[in-house]
């Protein structure tokens, strides 16, 4: 069985889907393993390491395509890529399926078995392949590292001979993987620290890495959907946060937000108005920029300056700045995914639809959808 991991198409992604490493631990239980050239030149591996790791490098990638039966990726795949993927093959990377029913459909139609990573579910089991989880908490504390070096301030309280210097005021919007992260990054170089989540839990995990939690009464059922996830709130649970927020904001050297909802659009969170209240100097990176933003004025990809002076980051990628450690922990969980799957005895992937994780995380297989959230559309069509 061959696993092949072309060249990410899109030219500003710097991440790999897989690393020698996790090359080695592929080989050992009786895979092969190709790999485009060039893949890590963004994470600073060579064709050489790839090489020695007991990959196959490959310059023919349609060839490789159309004949590997495990196809890794970190973004999805161009569409016309997806047509000359070998039947019965599958498929694994970010889909983006919520926005990207294209994709979808040519994956059913090309009889992929295509792994969705967002699927992943987040049981202890599947913690290991949980690619979403992995690259969140990297995205968290680059944020972080990048707001201290782009502020005008120091982070931490000093006290000098020529007076002391108070912390820099971070405001953490949404606790999750990347919100808990950043959290413990600003507290470890000396920050002062606010957060806010719509989730009670998630709020008590805040102060116990030494953050204020921010509780705010938002009345009604405002916490989990049962699956870790947050609910979405109603217009007047989001006025009410938004107005109880913007204190906080008006007092921050940076906002960081992360609040997003899976499978919708991430809530505006911080509106102009509060914008227009915040320090000249002060910043805001919205790390949900890639969701549509938690924050108006948010321009994917760009750093804007408004007009009183505060940045507004929309980064896309934190991650891929760091290609290196963020490749690494990508490539283990798909690495994960296929170790945790596979009978050594038969060289095979025991592929079981009913079985917790692959129900969850598979969307199409032998030519049409068969995942349940997604099965709706593609008969409505
Ligand atoms: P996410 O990226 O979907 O959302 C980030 C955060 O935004 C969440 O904490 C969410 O509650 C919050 N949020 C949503 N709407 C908000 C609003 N209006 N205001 C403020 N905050 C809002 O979530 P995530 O980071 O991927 O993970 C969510 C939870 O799942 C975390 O508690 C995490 O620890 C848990 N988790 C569990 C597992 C596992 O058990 N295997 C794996 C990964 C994550």
């Amino acid at each position: 069985m061959i696993i092949f991991a072309p060249k990410e198409t899109d030219s500003s992604e710097t991440r790999a889907a897989l690393t020698p490493i996790t090359i080695k631990r592929l080989v050992d239980i009786g895979l092969e393993v190709e790999v485009e050239s060039g893949i890590g030149a963004g994470c600073d591996h060579s064709d050489i390491e790839y090489s020695e790791s007991g990959a196959k490098i490959i310059t023919d990638r349609g060839s490789s395509l159309s004949t590997a039966d495990f196809i890794f990726r970190v973004r999805k795949p161009p569409v016309e890529e997806i047509s000359i993927l070998k039947e019965g093959a599958m498929h694994l990377s970010f889909l983006d399926p919520f926005n990207d029913s294209e994709s979808l459909h040519a994956m059913a139609s090309s009889g992929t078995t295509a792994v969705s990573l967002e699927m992943i579910p987040r049981t202890t089991l599947a913690q290991k392949m949980d690619a979403l989880s992995s690259q969140a908490n990297i995205a968290g504390y680059t944020a972080v590292i990048y707001s201290a070096e782009k502020l005008n301030k120091i982070l931490p309280m000093m006290m000098t001979p020529a007076g002391t210097i108070s912390p820099a005021k971070y405001f953490i919007l949404g606790i999750g993987v990347a919100g808990l992260q950043a959290i413990a990054t600003a507290k470890r170089l000396g920050a002062r620290v606010t957060a806010f989540d719509v989730r009670q839990e998630a709020l008590e995990q805040a102060e116990s890495l030494g953050a204020k939690a921010l509780r705010i009464d938002l009345g009604g059922d405002s916490s989990e959907t049962g699956q870790v996830y947050a609910k979405e709130l109603t217009p007047e649970q989001l006025d009410k946060q938004r107005e109880e927020q913007a204190k906080v904001c008006e007092d921050s050297d940076v906002v960081i937000t992360t609040a997003k909802v899976f499978g919708r659009k991430s809530p505006i969170l911080v509106t102009k108005d509060v914008i227009e209240r915040m320090k000249p100097g002060s910043m805001i990176i919205d790390l949900a920029a890639e969701s549509g933003g938690n924050v108006e004025g948010t321009v994917l990809d760009q750093e804007v300056v408004t007009e009183n002076g505060v940045s507004i980051v929309g980064i896309g990628n934190f991650e891929g700045r760091v290609a290196r450690h963020s490749s690494q922990v990508f490539s283990a969980n798909l690495g994960n995914f296929i170790e945790h799957f596979w009978d050594q005895e038969e060289n095979s992937f025991k592929f079981n639809l009913d079985d917790e994780i692959l129900s969850g995380c598979v969307l199409t297989h032998a030519g049409k959808i068969v995942h349940e959230r997604f099965l709706e559309e593609s008969t409505e069509e």
